[in-house]
């Protein structure tokens, strides 16, 4: 290819012009000169470099920076930052120089772009921890996430040069992560481009038939639009406001995502676009003038009560705000109408920078989105929980839609969809989601796993008996829970090993044994723990009694001569003896995959796994489930060569293992009974309820409660217990009502 190096001189200074002259309306004093010093070095440090399309390499900062004022709104330091940003990486070019020359922020900004490039070039651990780091830096400079934004943006637009495998990896990697990230940041026209790419360099084929989809029906959608709107325009003009209508249809990849979840044909999508009805008007009216504009529409046609939404009174977390409901048409077919103002519809577009833009003049406190990047550098602060969980969260925060609920005092909380009253504690203070014993919701009784539901108020009943239970992280989906929970039983068991130790040293001085640490060696081996803590943990809890350590002293003499204990493995009659033996009085189950369930399974012989082992089970060809140690020395070869086969195996306690079951109470009411009954199901006698309810008339009071007992004799004396409550009359068993 012959490379016309004057004519690629024009195309370079044209472009940075046109850069300029989006810029100008922004620049203040000196910016231009400055923006100009950070072109001038961009240019000189990738002038030997082309892009995989034989372009020069300048092309893309140029286009970057172009993203970033004229599609997100940003100004002269993100501009310079973006003509910077592949500098350091690319080249010999030192940070100190840059900020040398440009300041601290700018420099700060392009090290964190430098620090957060290779966020998806390794396995799966490191792409999550480096996205953690990613979003640690994005707490420092909310920019840097938005340039990487553009960044994406541009490769996307540019992938067609790249190699097929290259374009599968970055299109996954945007829609995995940074289509979600623009949405939950409010740029919705990024994220829409950002996954019409996705679908174009992923499946070529239906990308290309809904687009000719679009094309072919446009004549007649706009000759629909023409007359829809037709008597809505008589009337706007009436109002004496500013507007502009608008028919656009909806982006490729949300028409084809309806297609596949309904299995329709694109004739089918009903609702293919929306109408947008934008007004200029004056902050103080905004509100106003927009139900006006609502009320005008439902004038002609009759809104589906269900589709309204009004995000002008409660915007959305990511900033979005807007009226839409839907409208049934003269010809039957429903249509979702948009009303909203010029500034809300730039945020809705542009986002979070435009929100910048508009926050002098609106009256507004805080934004949504700052408590949003607020809870985001929260959770990043627990930063002791692995980095696969917090990206699952994380993610799992991204996409769900949220649930808007009230606290006592009629203060709004935005938690994501699923959460639950627990969540709601939580989000409230660590104090309370830790001492929650349960909820009123709208002043009935719920458990602490009721799933909160859109206008809720919410008031949550605490203990000060209370503390966080293993079972609380199915209860919760918000990140913040879920760590803050972790946190407490790791407190928790921190402090139940301490007491263990200390139990075991005394129990040691009094049986005349020295706490060497060969003895200590022993003492894990003899009850098959896989650490010390975890032994001492046992002991803590009462899981292995003083008793059980006596039995040691008669084992120990043994040890003495052999350093394992004489089980002859190649016996599964033996091996069985054995763990009966160890497991003495307590029976243990295993519970098995990932609902936990108790089901068949063996041994494996070349571990012999006992109760309190770290275990997972293996599915046999001929032989079931079989369970192994992880320390088992095939684990590495099961677990890296047939992962597939691999099902999660958990040891539990009878003292932790619960069965849902029901108790009926009945009784005369009285101040306080409720309380009286909750004191003693959770803290007597340490039951976990699934559920209460109560319905009390004319003095009479009867209760249903759902909950969790170890086995029969533990719900008998729960029955015992609750008839002794003064009032109660009577109290019986009841059968699940599923
Ligand atoms: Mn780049």
């Amino acid at each position: 290819m012959v490379i016309d190096i004057e004519q690629e001189k024009r195309e370079i200074i044209s472009r940075y012009r046109k850069l300029l002259r989006k810029a100008k309306p922004i620049l203040k004093d000196g910016d231009a000169r400055l923006i100009k010093k950070a072109f001038t070095l961009s240019l000189e440090a990738h002038k030997d470099m082309r892009r995989k399309s034989g372009e020069p390499y300048i092309f893309h900062p140029l286009a970057v920076a172009q993203i970033c004022v004229e599609e997100i709104g940003l100004g002269t330091t993100s501009i310079i930052a973006a003509l910077l940003h592949d500098v350091v990486e690319d080249t010999d070019m030192e940070l100190g120089n840059i900020e040398k020359m440009f300041g601290k922020k700018v420099a700060s900004i392009v090290d964190g772009l430098t620090k957060i490039r290779g966020v998806f070039e390794h396995g799966t651990s490191q792409q999550a921890e480096n996205f953690r780091k990613m979003l640690f830096t994005l707490s420092d400079d909310v920019r840097v996430i938005l340039i990487k934004l553009a960044d994406r943006l541009h490769n996307m637009r540019t992938l067609d040069s790249m190699p097929r495998n290259k374009q599968l990896k970055v299109s996954s990697e945007t829609i995995y992560l940074y289509a979600p990230l623009a949405h939950r940041l409010g740029l919705n026209a990024i994220k829409s481009e950002l996954e019409d790419l996705y679908l174009r360099f992923t499946d070529r084929q239906a990308y290309d038939s809904i687009l000719r989809n679009i094309d072919e029906t446009r004549a007649s959608r706009n000759k629909f639009i023409k007359q829809f709107t037709q008597p809505i325009i008589e009337e706007l003009d009436e109002l004496g406001v500013e507007y502009e209508i608008k028919g656009r249809p909806k982006s490729v990849n949300s028409i084809w995502n309806k297609m596949r979840k309904q299995n329709i044909p694109f004739e089918e999508v009903y609702d293919l676009f929306a109408i947008r009805i934008i007004v200029d008007t004056p902050l103080e009216m905004e509100k106003s003038v927009c139900w006006q504009v609502y009320s005008i529409v439902t004038d002609f046609y009759t809104p589906n009560p269900d589709r309204l939404r009004d995000w002008i009174s409660t915007p959305r977390a990511n900033g979005y705000e807007s009226l839409h409901t839907t409208v049934m048409a003269k010809n039957g077919q429903w249509v979702e109408v948009q009303i909203r103002t010029r500034r809300m519809d730039e945020i809705a577009e542009k986002g979070y920078a435009a929100h910048w833009k508009y926050k002098e003049s609106a009256a507004s406190h805080e934004s949504n989105l700052e408590k949003w990047l607020a809870k985001v550098r929260d959770t990043l602060e627990q930063n002791d929980h692995s980095a696969l969980d917090f990206v699952d969260d994380f993610r799992g925060n991204l996409f769900s839609e949220e649930v808007f609920v009230f606290t006592p005092k009629g203060e709004l909380k935005t938690l994501p969809h699923g959460a639950t009253a627990l969540d709601f504690a939580f989000d409230i203070h660590t104090q309370v989601g830790s001492k929650c014993i349960g909820a009123k919701v709208n002043t009935k009784l719920v458990p602490i796993n009721y799933v909160l539901k859109n206008g809720d108020q919410i008031e949550i009943l605490t203990s000060s008996k209370q503390k966080p239970h293993e079972d609380w992280l199915r209860f919760v989906v918000t990140s913040k829970a879920k760590g803050r929970i972790k946190d407490a039983l790791k407190e928790e068991k921190k402090k139940a090993a301490e007491d263990g130790k200390e139990i075991i040293m005394r129990k040691l001085k009094q049986m005349k044994i020295e706490p060497t640490q060969t003895v200590l060696e022993q003492l894990r081996e003899f009850f098959s723990a896989p650490t010390h803590i975890d032994l001492y943990y046992r002991v803590g809890k009462g899981f292995i009694n003083p008793t059980d350590i006596k039995r040691f002293q008669e084992y120990k003499p043994a040890t003495a001569l052999k350093t394992k204990p004489g089980i002859d493995v190649s016996d599964p009659k033996v091996i069985e003896q054995e763990i009966k033996k160890v497991k003495g009085r307590y029976d243990d189950i295993l519970l098995i995959g990932e609902d936990m369930d108790v089901v068949e399974y063996k041994l494996a012989k070349c571990c012999t796994p006992i109760p309190g082992d770290d275990v997972f089970g293996f599915v046999t060809v001929n032989e079931g489930i079989k369970i192994h140690r992880t320390n088992c020395p095939n684990s590495a070869e099961l677990l890296s060569n047939h992962g597939n086969r691999v099902v999660k195996a958990k040891w539990t306690s009878q003292h932790e293992v619960a069965f849902l079951t029901g108790v009926k109470i009945k009784g005369t009411d009285r101040v306080g009974l409720i309380n009286d009954i909750s004191r003693i199901i959770s803290e007597e006698l340490k039951v976990n309820m699934s559920s209460m309810s109560i319905h009390t008339d004319s003095g009479i009071f009867e209760g249903e409660i759902m909950l969790y007992v170890n086995d029969t004799r533990h719900l008998e004396q729960l029955i015992q217990k609750l008839s002794q409550v003064e009032g109660i009359v009577k109290v019986n068993r009841f059968d699940s009502k599923e």
